[in-house]
């Protein structure tokens, strides 16, 4: 299939698409113009002005969106540089999970976000400070005054385009065991009041997971899901516990939230081998203390492919999925014509990679997907740096 010359603001020609939100795994040239993807086709006519980009023999797929992400940089101790750290991994849409509250989001909404090329998103912390006070006070939960339903869910109502739900972190760090019930209670209060999603931190919970399981409907999310701290997701046996199977099963979310300490590549592996695939792939990037690894997008696909997940597993993990999380699937996580002009372009290197956990596991494969370009609202925005022609060709 051939289009018909028109005029495009950027095409991408010669690259092998992925995008299984639209079931393509083959050659295409995509186009985009205005800020959306224009055209995909297996060639694509261009006009003598366009700005054309010659990435043949890589990997374009939708931009990588992170569903759980610290972006509030600036605002609090452990958040990173948004464009740093999506860009250049190829991600396109970061969510911010539970940063701020509802008593400081607004600079990160008016000065934070709108200052990066990212499109950037937010689940609102219960506790009215989010994270603000966490390296000093471990998360905050302690004291239950810091948590207001009702001022929680009118700030997410009031910025539906912003504020996708609420997170509540349960950590023994982060809320006492005598708090923990009570914080689950008000945070699914708050997700309710305000008709969006609970994402609860699982990893150190202080109360049993089934019970935290429990508080979880269809499209909640489990985040940090493959943590190999006491309450994981696995049995004494190694088996896949009934109630984060029936979670599951009844549509909660398990995302990865890698971070240094929340994926255990043995829960992992274990998982896969019992059919229990992770729904998303998230870095729960941040300011790492000294001495723990944190990986981004790129490296978390790469990792993933190389536990045992499908590249389409993979890809569907870090695109389309996220996106029907967030409810935004008609706009982001796939290349159809008319959707959101976010791509991203890889070169699928071989030879040996090993990534870490911070339980002392090691990970080997032979394939990372290097970021070779980023493409949001259809300007290339981040371009590695062999890519030194564009233009005519
Ligand atoms: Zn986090």
């Amino acid at each position: 299939m051939t289009t018909t010359p028109t005029n495009y603001d950027l095409i991408l020609t010669g690259g092998t698409l992925l995008d299984p939100g639209q079931g393509i795994h083959g050659r295409r040239d995509v186009a985009f113009k205005d800020g959306l993807v224009a055209a995909v086709a297996e060639h694509i006519e261009a006009e003598p002005d366009d700005t054309i980009i010659d990435v043949t023999g890589k990997l374009i797929t939708p931009g990588l969106i992170d569903l759980h992400g610290h972006f509030y940089h600036g605002g609090n101790g452990s958040a990173v540089h948004p464009d740093q750290n999506c860009l250049s991994a190829g991600t396109t849409t970061g969510v911010d999970a539970g940063s701020a509250g509802f008593l400081n989001y607004q600079a990160m909404r008016d000065y934070v976000f709108p200052a990066h090329q990212t499109r950037l998103l937010a689940f609102l912390h219960i506790s009215a400070v989010g994270l603000a006070s966490n390296r000093v006070l471990g998360g905050g939960l302690h004291d239950m005054r810091v948590i207001d339903v009702d001022q929680t869910a009118d700030a997410i109502k009031s910025n539906p385009n912003f504020c996708f739900g609420v997170k509540v972190r349960m950590h023994y760090n982060a809320v006492a065991p005598w708090n923990a019930r009570e914080a689950m209670k008000l945070a699914r209060k708050a997700a309710d009041q305000s008709g969006t999603k609970l994402m609860v931190h699982v990893s150190g919970t202080p109360l049993p997971l089934p019970e935290v399981l429990e508080f979880l409907g269809p499209g909640d999310i489990s985040t940090h899901a493959f943590n190999g701290d006491h309450e994981s997701i696995l049995d004494r046996n190694g088996k896949i516990r009934p109630e984060a199977r029936a979670a599951a099963d009844r549509g909660v979310i398990m995302d990865v939230a890698h971070a240094g300490v929340h994926c255990d590549t043995e829960v992992v592996k274990a998982a896969l081998e019992q059919d229990f695939f992770p729904d998303t792939i998230s870095t729960d990037i941040h300011i790492p203390p000294p001495d723990r690894t944190v990986y981004l997008m790129n490296d978390l696909v790469s990792k993933f492919h190389a536990m045992g997940l499908s590249l389409e597993g993979a890809i569907s993990a870090s695109t389309v999925k996220p996106a029907k999380v967030l409810g935004l699937e008609d706009s982001i996580g796939s290349l159809k014509p008319g959707m959101s002009g976010d791509a991203a372009v890889f070169d699928l290197r071989e030879g040996r990679f090993v990534w870490h956990d911070m339980a002392g596991h090691n990970v080997d494969g032979k394939v990372r997907l290097d970021t070779f370009l980023t493409v949001r609202a259809g300007n290339a925005v981040w371009r590695e740096g062999r890519l030194t022609h564009m233009g005519q060709c």
